[in-house]
């Protein structure tokens, strides 16, 4: 092998594998390597100023709850050199890749010398750059992105230094919302600006709007359907950043801004290298994680992945798929044989009080994709009601219809929501059903669960729809229904159909109804609902053998309800 380095050449035999990027992919790939191969020769090139630092850490910096910024590099370039025996350049930037010559050209950050490298192997993990969409005035002073550990000191002196009172976040996604959360935390006065109609577009809209309501009740302002037209220069007294201008009209003065508006490939050294490049913007690679040259394999938020449900390609850009892509390259690349076949986008955020986790297909992409699915949401405690500390969970579970196979799975709360996101992931991701879910044997004491844990009680609920005992409406489906043809059944007591009831419902407390049965017409189908769901299932079970037509509505009110909220004042829709 030839090594061109500063126009030297020097000869050595060992296999050289290259790799663009130092953090959560590269930084993984290179220590895999090494703990694979001791005779291969490792070098690591980083533009920034730190490898191997804590993105997903970077928010909880801004807002103080990581206290020290040193806190947030995990390794240094010395460290990461010398531990794994590897030559690790930051401020260094790949520039171009020659393919034929099989070398890559490098560039000083600090010099702006430029060298020649070779390789046997080269791994690509750019990762994802922030979006920044051509707003007028999108570049004054006070707007910034998150990225990496510097921005991240600058935005935390941009507000003390100009003690900031107030911030925009554009963007509802999951930088967006941990920002405005580590805001509010540093008693800034936060507005959000998405132009969807929800946040967090991984979630479906009942689900999402269970995190609209906290925004709201932490007292932030959010805008939906909203979007910026343009960031106007203000005069210092009126904000310290900008005035943003609304589609509205309105106009919101910022201390501080923050685009958080999703992020894209960094592809450019890619696509000027004739690497196949997806639809999506991102790089094609194989299950191998090998792209369309076989010396170069790519990982993280740079590449095209397969979705784990659908099938479809998708850009993901998260920690965990990068880290594990980053070792399954390593071990391709030294000739191990390693597959990465998808991934599922298994998420969780904290939004103050709430957890929101994530894993597999929404209903929007089973929908998107024409996949046959059924739906059902559940509201059990986090744990058991008679153990003090007990609150509400929110679950969606969808599944196929036949086969009764998870597809995917949303769960909110305030407490456990994240051990039920992991045990619905791991459940996916191993291809079970709805009746492995029934039947999953997990932990039970008072203070964690219950004795049918709400994993459980989702898999049994899935097994009723599926057996034909229950047949569901959803909450979207309500609007539609024709009152000649239609009873809208509240099986509540009178108290709880008093404190709110849907439009048309006529109440009948659950149990009264056998006794009153024949107050209900037979030539029309009976939709039952209740607070949670539970209810409106045993009116159901009554009716249908009583020889009724009869649906219950999934997730009952408080699904309903959290969907069709609108008069959250500062909710803009
Ligand atoms: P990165 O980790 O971004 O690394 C890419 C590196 O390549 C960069 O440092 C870049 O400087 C370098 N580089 C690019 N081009 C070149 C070049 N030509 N030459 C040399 N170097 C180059 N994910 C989660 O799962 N959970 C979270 O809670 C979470 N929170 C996040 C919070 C923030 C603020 C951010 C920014 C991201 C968060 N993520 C989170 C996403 C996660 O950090 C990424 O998915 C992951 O880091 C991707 O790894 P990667 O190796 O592809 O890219």
């Amino acid at each position: 092998m030839v090594l061109l380095k500063g126009g030297t050449q020097l000869v050595s035999d060992k296999k050289r594998i290259v790799i663009v990027g130092g953090v959560a992919g590269g930084a993984s790939a290179a220590a895999r390597a090494r703990r694979v191969s001791e005779d291969a020769e490792i070098i690591l090139f980083e533009r920034g100023p730190h490898v191997s630092f804590a993105n997903c850490g970077l928010p909880y910096y801004i807002g103080g709850e990581i206290e020290r910024s040193e806190s947030l590099v995990l390794e240094t370039p010395e460290r990461l050199g010398s531990r794994f025996n590897m030559d690790v350049r930051i401020l260094t930037e790949v520039m171009a890749i020659n393919r034929e010559a099989k070398t890559v050209t490098v560039r000083s950050r600090v010099t702006g010398a430029i060298d020649t490298v070779s390789y046997d192997a080269l791994l690509l993990s750019p990762g994802a750059k922030p979006f920044r969409p051509p707003i007028p005035g999108i570049d004054l002073p006070g707007h910034f992105t998150l990225r990496n550990v510097p921005e991240t000191i600058e935005i935390s002196e941009w507000i003390k230094k100009h003690e900031a009172r107030r911030a925009v976040v554009v963007g509802g996604g999951y930088i967006g919302l941990e920002m405005a959360e580590q805001l509010v935390g540093r008693a800034l006065n936060v507005s959000i600006v998405e132009a969807g109609p929800q946040i967090m577009g991984v979630l479906d809209p009942e689900m999402a709007a269970l995190l609209q309501q906290e925004l709201v009740k932490h007292g932030v302002h959010l805008y939906l359907n909203e979007s910026v037209e343009a960031f106007n220069a203000a005069n210092p007294d009126i904000a310290s950043a900008s005035v943003a201008r609304l589609k509205s009209g309105k106009q919101l003065p910022a201390d501080l801004v923050v685009i958080g508006i999703g992020v894209r490939p960094e592809v450019t050294l890619a696509r000027n290298a004739g690497l196949e490049i997806g639809e999506l913007g991102g790089i094609r690679v194989n299950s191998s994680l090998q792209t369309s040259d076989p010396n170069i394999w790519a990982v993280g938020d740079a590449i095209e992945v397969k979705n784990g449900v659908t099938g479809e390609w998708i850009l993901i850009p998260l920690a965990g798929p990068a880290n594990r892509q980053g070792r399954i390259a390593a071990d391709n690349i030294l000739g191990r044989k390693a597959t990465y076949d998808s991934t599922l986008g298994t998420g969780i955020l904290r939004l103050f009080g709430l957890t929101a986790g994530c894993t597999g297909a929404t209903e929007r992409a089973l929908n998107r994709q024409k996949v046959a699915y059924h739906a059902i949401h559940l509201h059990p405690n986090s744990h058991a009601g008679y153990y003090p500390g007990a609150s509400t969970l929110s679950i969606k579970l969808l599944f196929a219809p036949e086969t009764g196979r998870i597809l995917g799975a949303q769960v909110i709360g305030r407490d456990g929501a994240d051990k039920r996101t992991d045990v619905l992931a791991a459940a996916l991701r191993s291809g079970m059903t709805v009746h492995d879910l029934a039947e999953m044997e997990l932990a039970y004491a008072p203070p964690f669960g219950s004795a049918k844990d709400p994993v459980n009680l989702a898999g049994m609920m899935a097994e009723n729809v599926l057996n034909g005992d229950v047949a569901t409406i959803q909450w979207y489906e309500m609007d539609g229904l024709d009152p000649e043809k239609t009873v809208i059944l509240d099986v509540r007591q009178p108290d709880e159909f008093a404190g709110g009831a849907l439009p048309g419902a006529i109440l009948l407390p659950l149990p009264d109804l056998r006794q009153r049965l024949e107050e209900l017409p037979k030539e029309k189908e009976i939709v039952t609902y209740c607070q949670g769901g539970q209810r409106g299932y045993y009116a159901c079970r009554i009716l249908a053998q009583n020889g009724y037509r009869c649906r219950n509505l999934s997730g009952a009110y408080l699904t309903w309800s959290t969907a069709t909220q609108t008069e959250g004042e500062q909710i803009d829709v």
